[in-house]
């Protein structure tokens, strides 16, 4: 068994839209109720979070953007773009949710716990330098994978971002470096438009961005075949110290903004095959960070699936599971062709 960290905080709830949104508290309110059920209690160990510093927002954000946000606080509501809002608690929580972020990874590499799920919003991965988007301020696991090489010493992160939406600002955040390698699936052409397979990175970073845009269909034995076909490959050759999943649940069948049908199993499942190529590049140092998911029944089910892997206590599917040989690979064969094709020059594929 392995030893699981979570972040949880209720002052997560303090980010509250006027109206109707589907970022909403309840998704945390859902999954915090999860981690209180019979078999989930007690088996996770709590990782307090705390205020993510003005240096380490600096990190990844410039500070006239960070002033901007600073700005909304106390203000009842300020529309930072068309889908991301910000309340008079917004600035203080979204610093929070840094902070929890980098509390996970500083439990994770002093060896505290094997790997940490943080369980924060609002969420980040579409959060650019100077700007606020897709219901995300701060970008959470960006600034968590720049804190990790700064802090820790670390030579190489990996970020693989299974949200269904492409994470811009985490992408824009490295697409000149080599030493955070992000890695995206998501649907495509779809918001916020960006993360084509020619999107591959730029000078040193060339070959350190991998976007698989995909069109609506792919589920549980299409993405393990991804994952195993393309991440997994790339991430054993560049051996990351530290492995982020930006872990959005907006891929479930039933999600109301996405096409995609994975399956609360089908979570475990990628979550096993990250778990697994860690262990060999990095001790299984593995810090998740919740994204998007707004079918909230969906959101706690695929969740709960997610930890009991993350913590060893279920296995996921094996390789030659038979749900691999029901695989679609017309939904996924084309994609994988052009995303190799664009990637072989940097990495061995076959
Ligand atoms: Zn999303």
């Amino acid at each position: 068994m392995h030893k699981t960290g979570i972040v949880k905080d209720d002052r997560y709830m303090d980010h509250v839209a006027d109206g109707y949104h589907p970022e909403s508290r309840q998704r945390l309110e859902v999954l915090y109720e999860m981690l209180r059920e019979p078999g989930m209690r007690g088996q996770y160990e709590e990782i307090p979070p705390r205020m993510a510093t003005q240096q380490e927002l600096e990190l990844i954000h410039m500070p006239n953007y960070i002033s901007l946000v600073a700005s909304t606080a106390g203000r009842s509501m300020t529309m930072l773009d068309p889908d991301t809002y910000a309340c008079a608690k917004s600035y203080e929580t979204a610093r929070l949710a840094v902070g929890g972020t980098l509390a996970a990874v500083d439990r994770v590499m002093k060896g505290g716990v094997d790997n940490a799920f943080a369980f924060i919003r609002p969420p980040g991965h579409h959060a650019e330098t100077n700007r606020a988007m897709g219901f995300c301020l701060f970008n959470n696991v960006a600034i968590a994978a720049g804190y990790a090489l700064a802090t820790h010493r670390l030579k190489r992160a990996l970020i693989i971002d299974w949200d269904l939406h492409h994470g811009n600002g985490t992408q824009h955040s490295f697409y000149e470096r080599a030493d955070v390698l992000y890695f995206s699936t998501h649907q495509y052409p779809y918001y916020p438009g960006t993360g084509f397979f020619s999107e591959i990175g730029n000078g040193p970073g060339k070959g350190f961005t991998v976007n698989v845009p995909l069109t609506a269909g792919p589920g549980d034995a299409e993405y393990s075949l991804i994952f195993e076909e393309v991440l997994e490959p790339i991430a054993l050759q560049y051996k990351p110290d530290i492995v982020f999943v930006s872990a959005g649940f907006d891929i479930y069948f039933r999600d109301p903004l996405g096409g995609m049908q994975v399956t609360p199993q089908g979570f475990a499942n990628l979550a096993k095959i990250v778990l697994d190529f860690a262990r060999q590049t990095c001790d299984g140092k593995v810090v998740f960070v919740l994204e998007g998911g707004y079918h909230l029944e969906g959101l706690r089910d695929s969740v709960r699936e997610v930890l009991k892997t993350l913590r060893g206590e279920i296995l996921a599917e094996g390789r030659q599971g038979e749900a691999r040989s029901q695989a679609d690979r017309r939904l996924i064969d084309p994609v994988i062709k052009k995303v190799k094709e664009a990637l072989r020059p940097y990495w061995k594929m076959n």
